[in-house]
C-alpha cells in the first residue's frame, strides 16, 4: 500500500503503528501530509464490539468485529510481576473438544497475520494505558494455533521482533497436533510449548478431545519428546479439573507418568474447568485439586494451580464463544474506539 514510499518512512510507519497506536494524529514523527494519508489507507483489521472487566479490574476481554463481520476475543491479564495477552489464531475452531465454548462453536474462517498481530498492539497499548507493560504472550484464546501455522508463525515474528519479548515469554498452546509440534522444533523463535492434555488415557480422551484418534497419547508424547530433544525447554501440560471425570487419584497418577516419560519433565498446570453450556459438568472442588496436586507432587511433578481469570465475564480459557449466546455478564459495558 505504501510500496511508492521510501523503506526508512514505512518502517517508521510500521514503528508508529506499534509504539504509537493506531491513530495517526499521535505519529509526530511524520509530516502531516502523511499521516492524512496513512489515516485514509490504513487498513485496521480490528473494530472493538466491546469489552469488559472483571469485577477486581484485573482481567480485561476484548470482543473484535472482524471486517467481514466474525467475531474474536482477547484477554489481558494484570498480574503484580507482568502482564499478558491471551489471542486468538482462527474466528472458533475445528477440533470439537467437547468441553469448550470455542470447540462448540464451530470453526468459521483462520485469522491473518494483522488480525493476530493487532490484537497484540490493540492489549499493548490499553496495558500502557494503565502504566503496564506488556510482557508475555498466551496462544490460548479461540482456535487451535498449529492448526494455522501460516499466518502464526509470521506473526509470533514480528511482535517478537518489534516489542522486543522473549520467545520464552510467548507461549503456544496446542491441543495436540504432531506434525505442527515437530515444525514448531525447527522454527528460528524457541518459544514455550503448551500441550492441552486433560487425560492421561486414550478412551478418556477420546472422549474429550476428538482429535486423539488421529493422534492418540504415545505418539504425542513422542512428539513431545523430539520437541524437548531439539529445544531443552521445559513443555506444560495443561489439565482443566472436570469434576468426577478426570481429577481422581488414578488419573493423577497416570498423568505423572506422562510427565516423567518427558526429560526433563513436563510442568503440569491446574485449572478447574469452566463451565460451558454444551457441557455443564463442574469443574473440580478447590479440595478435589488440592488432593489432586498433592498426588502430583509425591510423585516429584512440578504442578501450578491456576485461578480461573475473569471467569465474571466468560474471559476464562475455553468460555471465549464470540457471538455466541453464552450467559451474559451484567459486567460488561459497551464499549467504542
Ligand atoms: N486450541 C488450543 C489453544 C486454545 S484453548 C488448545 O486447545 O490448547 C486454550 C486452553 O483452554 C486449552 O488448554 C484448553 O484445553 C482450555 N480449555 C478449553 N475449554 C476449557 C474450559 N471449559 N475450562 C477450562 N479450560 C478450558
Ligand atoms: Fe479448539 Fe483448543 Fe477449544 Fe479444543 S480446546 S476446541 S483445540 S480452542
Amino acid at each position: 500500500m505504501f510500496a511508492d514510499l521510501p523503506r526508512y518512512r514505512s518502517d517508521q510507519i510500521w514503528r508508529a503503528i506499534h509504539h504509537e497506536g493506531l491513530e495517526a494524529d499521535n505519529w509526530t514523527a511524520l509530516p502531516a501530509s502523511l499521516r492524512e494519508r496513512i489515516d485514509h489507507d490504513l487498513p485496521c483489521s480490528l473494530t472493538a464490539a466491546m469489552h469488559s472487566v472483571s469485577d477486581a479490574g484485573d482481567t480485561i476481554k476484548f470482543l473484535w468485529a472482524l471486517e467481514d463481520g466474525a467475531k474474536i476475543e482477547s484477554v489481558l491479564m494484570l498480574y503484580p510481576d507482568r502482564a499478558t495477552v491471551c489471542i486468538s489464531t482462527q474466528a472458533g475452531c475445528a477440533m470439537g473438544c467437547s468441553f469448550c465454548a470455542t470447540g462448540q462453536a464451530g470453526f468459521r474462517r483462520q485469522l491473518s497475520v494483522g488480525e493476530i498481530v493487532e490484537q497484540v498492539v490493540r492489549a499493548r497499548r490499553a496495558a500502557s494505558e494503565l502504566g503496564r507493560r506488556l510482557s508475555n504472550i498466551v496462544v490460548m484464546g479461540m482456535g487451535e494455533p498449529l492448526a494455522n501455522e501460516t499466518a502464526l508463525w509470521p506473526a509470533i515474528e514480528r511482535v517478537h521482533d518489534e516489542f522486543q519479548l522473549s520467545a520464552r515469554h510467548i507461549t503456544v498452546s496446542t491441543v495436540g497436533l504432531v506434525p505442527g509440534i515437530d515444525r514448531l522444533a525447527d522454527r528460528p523463535l524457541p518459544v514455550t510449548l503448551a500441550v492441552s492434555l486433560h487425560a492421561a488415557d486414550n478412551e478418556l480422551r477420546n472422549k474429550l478431545i476428538p482429535i486423539n484418534r488421529r493422534y492418540p497419547l504415545d505418539e504425542l508424547i513422542a512428539a513431545c519428546d523430539r520437541y524437548l530433544q531439539r529445544r531443552r525447554r521445559r513443555i506444560s501440560f495443561e489439565w482443566a479439573m472436570i469434576d468426577g471425570v478426570n481429577d481422581r487419584e488414578e488419573d493423577a497418577m497416570r498423568l505423572a507418568d506422562l510427565a516423567h516419560r518427558l526429560s526433563p519433565s513436563a510442568h503440569v498446570n491446574l485449572i478447574p474447568l469452566n463451565s460451558t453450556p454444551g457441557y455443564p459438568v463442574r469443574g473440580s472442588s478447590r479440595n478435589r485439586i488440592e488432593r489432586f496436586r498433592a498426588v502430583l507432587e509425591a510423585q516429584r511433578v512440578t504442578v501450578t494451580v491456576r485461578r480461573n481469570r475473569g471467569d465474571d465475564i466468560d474471559a476464562a480459557c475455553g468460555q471465549l464463544a464470540a457471538g455466541q449466546p453464552v450467559t451474559l455478564s451484567r459486567k460488561r459495558s459497551a464499549f467504542t474506539s
